[in-house]
């Protein structure tokens, strides 16, 4: 049996959990902690980083943060994962689903603005597979209509935006691109946030990270992630007294899941070297096929890097999807189809509005997700793309 995924050891995340809980500090804003934080920082250019237990936990200190109201209205894409509105959601806020752009899952950057009310605060951009959104458009309209951006950059780890931003310059750009000579995902908007789930290219089990990269929210930050209390600044030896300013939550992870990450960490280079060969593999397997007009591959516009997060087929209708799935199936290759639509859930449908949304429903119906992750092997994926050319009807 091939798996979807499987999470895998890459480093010394095994010793570092045991030297984390032989220094009997193993809460969390410790040693690891902080470290992990600064690989971030100093690699990206982050102005600063928070680990989180979860990137639907940085979702939502980012919507504390973002102040979010009963009434105000956040602009989030129906083809995304659910905490990606839910965040926004717990603070009242009404969500308005964008479509997807008609070749790539992400939002469609074109029809964002017939969404925006004197309501709406937030646009949330999901840079689905780590490709990025059409950032330069997301940040036109966010400046002028005076609205945040928050990056759900759950999947976007080392990935990129490549074109030019300096006709909607943000302060902190400077920065980035000064360390990258390009914007790193995450990065661009106010707000970015990551996901280390174990489905994750870096994973912990379930962690995650907000970079706050506007300057301005940094120290509500820190007291909204220690339970509203100035914690941070106390152990830093810069406030006095300890106590309860904000509101706030227990956002941070320990220090057992922060050692097991930083192992990843350490790893970065060579875990995203796998995963390229890998997804490289699969592009030179299954685009051929693509070609005769068999299926979709995944596209990666000419503003975007992709970071091998994933690797898809986009099925022409949604049977075909199904008995493909099943196939692979039979062949002993577990393959996944990706989200529902979020406008459609049981939750949503009847407090939602807006247009109807064509792209979206297409991916949700026809986009077929391949396995990829760290452990998987050359020969696996060429039985994989083996499998789906036999499929149709292709031999050898
Ligand atoms: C994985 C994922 C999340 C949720 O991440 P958690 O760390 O599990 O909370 C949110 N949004 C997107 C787009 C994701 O892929």
């Amino acid at each position: 049996m091939i798996p979807f995924n499987k999470a895998a050891v890459v480093g010394k995340e095994l010793g570092y959990i045991a030297q984390a809980v032989a220094s009997g500090k193993t809460s969390g804003n410790g040693p690891f902690t902080q470290r992990c934080q600064r690989f971030f920082e100093e690699r990206y250019g982050f102005t600063k980083c928070l680990l989180t237990t979860s990137c639907t936990d940085a979702l939502e200190m980012a919507a504390i943060l973002a102040d979010i109201k009963p009434g105000d209205e956040v602009i989030v894409p129906s083809y995304t994962f659910v905490s990606t509105a839910l965040a926004f959601v717990r603070q009242g806020a009404r969500i308005v689903f964008a479509d997807s752009a008609p070749d790539n899952p992400n939002i469609d950057a074109e029809r964002i603005e017939s969404l925006i009310t004197r309501r709406t605060r937030a646009i949330v951009p999901v840079h689905y597979a780590g490709v990025a959104c059409d950032m330069r458009k997301v940040l036109a309209l966010a400046q002028k209509y005076g609205l945040l951006v928050i990056a759900d950059a759950a999947q976007a780890v080392d990935s990129y935006y490549t074109d030019d931003l300096s006709e909607t310059p943000l302060p902190w750009h400077r920065r980035l691109r000064r360390l990258n000579n390009r914007y790193p995902l995450g990065g661009i908007g106010h707000f970015g946030c990551f996901s280390f789930h174990e489905t994750k290219n870096i994973q912990c089990g379930e962690g995650g990270m907000l970079a706050i990269n506007d300057p301005q929210f940094v120290r509500r930050a820190e007291i909204i992630w220690e339970k509203g209390t100035n914690r941070a600044e106390f152990q830093r030896g810069e406030a006095s007294k300890y106590e309860w300013i904000d509101v706030g939550s227990s956002f941070l992870p320990s220090g057992i899941t922060a050692a097991f990450l930083w192992g990843q960490l350490e790893k970065l280079r060579s875990v995203q070297r796998r995963r390229k060969s890998l997804w490289r593999q699969y592009q030179e397997g299954l685009g051929p096929l693509s070609e005769e007009g068999l299926f979709g591959i995944p596209q990666v516009p000419h503003y975007a890097t992709h970071n091998a997060h994933m690797y898809y087929l986009v099925c022409r209708t949604a049977r075909e999807r199904a008995r493909l799935m099943a196939y692979l199936k039979e062949s002993g290759i577990q393959s996944a189809s990706h989200y529902l639509s979020l406008r459609s859930s049981a939750y949503y449908r009847d407090k939602g509005f807006g247009p109807e949304l064509v792209q979206c429903e297409r991916f949700v119906d026809r986009l077929l997700r391949l396995p990829l992750f760290y452990g998987l092997t050359a020969g696996q994926v060429k039985r994989v793309i083996g499998t789906v050319r036999a499929f149709y009807g292709h031999t050898g």
